[in-house]
């Protein structure tokens, strides 16, 4: 049996920053650019060119749900945006010390 259960894996933060689609209730957002209203399945920003390898949530998601967008976007890596932003504001708080 498969499903999907979250693992832990140390990443380039801005390279997830770079190519990172956050998807919402509503509809999803490119993290680079803050362009709004794009389709969860976007592959590529319309309106700075970032090609999405890395998908975020900003609501809770179904096994289902991800297992849909893994058959459409079998390259996309699923990643938790809390633990993103956590790891973001570290880094954010290690540049101001280092200031
Ligand atoms: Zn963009």
């Amino acid at each position: 049996m498969k499903d999907f259960i979250r693992s832990w894996k140390e990443m380039d933060l801005a390279q997830v920053e770079k190519s990172l689609i956050v998807v919402g209730d509503l509809s999803a957002e490119c993290f680079a650019c803050h362009h709004i209203g794009l389709e969860k399945n976007t592959i590529t920003c319309p309106n700075c060119g970032t090609h999405f390898k890395y998908m975020g949530f900003r609501r809770r998601v179904t096994s289902a749900f991800l297992r849909r967008m893994a058959q459409e976007l079998p390259y996309l890596i699923f990643v938790d945006f809390d633990d993103f932003k956590a790891a973001g504001g570290k880094s954010d708080a290690r540049k101001l010390l280092d200031l």
